[in-house]
């Protein structure tokens, strides 16, 4: 099991789902994590309550990361506690589904500005950190929407192939710095995200996948803790899917 301590690590959207699985993996190996999540205060506190006894330090911000001036904001304080920061992921992310001959503007905006430019806003500020110490981790969360497509999904499907752009554009420019830059992308996981589909839209999504069920937030952690941690010193630039073989 690979030892984080000593190492900072932002992960955005981290007291729910998915971000809350990488989050709480990490502060079980030991690093000090600063997580960041949008308008759930209750959620957050349950997440509080839950890290108390982990060897990891947490720390907890309310920020939407859509909005530029609030993460540079963010990142001042970040430098003058820390310094510097070793891991980002950009985890927070929205979905508005609705086909797009009918889709409100709004909608369409909504889950770029946060699934897209979200990711833009907190990796420029993570990359000024990162190259200080010429070391870093930075990984997307995006979905097989990117490069499958999906009736309804248009908005976003269009936010999560332009992270995976973002990330290979990013990898070659800070490669040099042993920054690296990668996609993990999972397919159905059990997470509120989902909690909305009707019972049978899940079991026909289920029958989809190849391995017949959706997969645990604890197993999308596992990859973004494999591409956090030293053992992957050389991949940059890359997709890790864990999709149970969608
Ligand atoms: P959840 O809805 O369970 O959690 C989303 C998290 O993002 C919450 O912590 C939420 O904070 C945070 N968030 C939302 N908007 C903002 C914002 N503007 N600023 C800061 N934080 C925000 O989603 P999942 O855990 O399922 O999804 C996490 C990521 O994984 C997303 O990017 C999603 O697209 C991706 N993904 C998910 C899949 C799935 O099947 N679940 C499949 C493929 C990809 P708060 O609680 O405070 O609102």
């Amino acid at each position: 099991m690979t030892d984080f301590q000593g190492q900072k690590a932002i992960v955005t959207g981290a007291t729910r789902g998915i971000g809350r699985a990488i989050a709480l993996a990490l502060l079980e190996r030991g690093a000090t994590v600063i997580g960041l999540f949008g308008s759930d205060n209750e959620a957050a506190g349950r997440f509080r309550e839950e890290c108390a006894e982990l060897p990891g330090n947490v720390y907890l911000h309310q920020c939407d990361v859509s909005k530029y001036k609030d993460v540079e904001a963010l990142y001042e304080k970040i430098e003058k506690q820390f310094d510097t920061i070793d891991i980002l992921v950009n985890n927070a992310g929205i979905r508005r589904d609705g086909v797009m001959a009918m889709m409100p503007e709004e909608d369409w905006r909504q889950v770029i500005d946060v699934n897209l430019t979200g990711g833009y806003n907190m990796s420029k500020f993570a990359v000024h950190l990162m190259m200080k110490q010429k070391y870093g981790r930075i990984i997307f969360i995006t979905s097989p929407m990117a490069h499958m497509g999906f009736a309804g999904q248009a908005n976003y499907a269009a936010s999560k192939a332009g992270q995976i752009g973002m990330m290979k554009s990013l990898a070659k420019e800070t490669a040099k710095r042993k920054i690296t830059v990668n996609c993990v992308s999972p397919g159905f996981i059990d997470t509120e995200l989902l909690s909305d589909l009707p019972e049978a839209q899940v079991k026909e999504y289920k029958n989809m996948v190849p391995a017949k069920r959706f997969g645990k937030a604890e197993e999308v952690a596992e990859a973004v803790l494999f591409l956090a941690g030293p053992g992957a010193s050389y991949i940059s630039g890359s997709v890790l899917e864990v999709t149970g073989g969608l």
